[in-house]
């Protein structure tokens, strides 16, 4: 199938090309024989069309990253614009193109609360955070502590698909199947207020995670600690929201051993959680932040990686010129994804996009919390900003999780679709991530669509 031909291909030879040629990531090959994959064909807003015509409130934001949602005029016109001056150029060796020295501006404007000082682009969430764990051991070796190799991540954490990310990532599915792991990479308890063996109370789970942290800095030894990563909000794992006082303790720990806090902001950057950043809604100011999706909107691939004054320092005071940043990609900033990009946060910042996320999410989690009562299978309904999830479970006193294999999660994602919205399916959790612009009527789509689907699915 030429792509030039694309618009004139007919259906069934594109779905029998699909079956016959791709793989699809996080599903079993064999699954999508007996259940094909959806092909969404056209999107405007916070609908998408498959290519039999069928529309669908998009529960989901294509990846937690839609967030200006699908066809905006604006941004397909900076992407046409900069495609007719030119497509890309090296970044390499001291080249660049205008749309990422605008957009490296933008984001260190963006982010001046948090005192970044510097981007290094990359193309998505998995390539921000190799970023991230390749120049915070540079930083160290700079600062004259080489022996700082180690990284420490959370339980349920998800930092992407790279090796480094993997080795980080705290969800032993994506983890098995391609050990032997990086060493050096240790996980601990995350604060979870649903599940958790300790307490209720949210100030309580917060000051044990934070001191199961410092107990594991110790115990590897603090001077050799490079970094703890971990995402302002569990996505993948769940949406997993900690309690006020976790980050707040965390960056205290961090300091008190001089380890680098990195936040994971690729789901929660540019207004998801309902502020601009998921850590500025914690109100604290990471060494370093990763970022992706939001940052445009799905339009064209892209991630950058920002480091604060702090980790910059150590490039500025590097006297023996040593510091050369030997990491990089072919298209680290892309002059179309910048481009992208630059017309994305204008739209995130002229629309408020933050406050309504706020907003159409408190407005879901009310839809939504009523199945904690009415259905039989749902344990606990959860979620901050346009971050949401329904835990599914075998048994609501013990909190039991479902048996992930009898297909439960997916039977339900079925049957909202077939009622007109788009939810993901994980495991033992529905999880869902609208666009930013999702309208009330497009939430309350959403919330009927799930309560439907519980009652004739389960
Ligand atoms: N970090 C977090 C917190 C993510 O949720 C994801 C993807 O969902 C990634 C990293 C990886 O991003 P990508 O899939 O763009 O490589």
């Amino acid at each position: 199938i030429a792509a030039a031909a694309l618009e004139r291909v007919d259906d069934n030879l594109l779905k029998a090309a699909n079956a016959k040629y791709q793989w699809h990531p996080m599903v079993h090959p064999k699954r999508l024989e007996q259940d094909p994959p959806l092909i969404i064909a056209r999107g405007r807003g916070a609908v998408v069309e498959d290519l039999d015509g069928k529309s669908y409130v998009d529960g989901v934001a294509g990846l937690w990253c839609v967030n200006v949602g699908h066809g905006r005029k604006e941004v397909i016109d900076a992407i046409q614009a900069q495609l007719a001056q030119i497509a890309y150029f090296s970044p390499f060796d001291g080249t660049t193109t205008p749309p990422s020295i605008l957009l490296s501006q933008k984001l260190i404007e963006m982010t001046q609360p948090e005192d970044m000082a510097r981007v290094l682009f990359s193309n998505g969430g998995s390539d921000a955070v190799e970023t991230a764990m390749k120049l915070s051991r540079q930083y160290w070796r700079l600062k004259g502590q080489p022996q700082r190799v180690k990284f420490i991540s959370l339980m349920n954490a998800y930092h992407g698909t790279h090796i480094g990310g993997v080795s980080m990532n705290g969800i032993p599915s994506f983890r098995a199947n391609y050990e032997p792991l990086l060493p050096n990479c240790y996980q601990v308890e995350c604060p979870w207020i649903y599940r958790n063996p300790w307490t209720n109370d949210p100030k309580e789970l917060a000051r044990i995670c934070a001191d199961a942290l410092a107990r594991e800095i110790e115990f590897q030894g603090p001077d050799t600690v490079a970094a703890f990563f971990a995402e302002p909000i569990q996505g993948a794992g769940g949406v997993i929201v900690p309690p006020e006082t976790y980050w707040p303790l965390v960056r205290e720990v961090c300091d008190r051993y001089g380890v680098l806090l990195v936040a994971d902001e690729v789901v929660t950057g540019f207004g998801r959680s309902g502020a601009m950043f998921g850590s500025r809604g914690w109100g604290v100011k990471p060494d370093i932040m990763c970022l992706a999706k939001g940052l445009s909107s799905g339009y064209v691939p892209l991630g950058a990686t920002l480091f604060n004054k702090r980790v910059v320092s150590a490039w500025d005071d590097d006297a023996t010129f040593t510091g050369a940043i030997m990491h990089g990609y072919t298209y680290t900033g892309h002059a179309v994804a910048c481009a992208a990009a630059l017309a994305c946060l204008e739209i995130v910042e002229r629309e408020d996009l933050p406050g309504r996320a706020a907003a159409m999410g408190a407005r879901l989690l009310d839809g939504l919390k009523p199945l904690e009562q009415s259905s039989a299978v749902v344990g606990n309904v959860r979620g901050k900003g346009l971050m949401i999830a329904i835990d599914l479970v075998a048994d609501k006193e013990t909190r039991e999780p479902i048996d992930p294999g009898e297909g439960l999660a997916y039977r339900l994602a079925d049957a909202a679709r077939a009622h007109g919205a788009i939810v993901r399916p994980v495991g033992t959790k529905l999880i869902l991530s609208p666009p930013l612009v999702i309208s009330e009527e497009q939430v309350d789509v959403i919330a009927n669509a799930l309560k439907e689907a519980f009652r004739v699915a389960v």
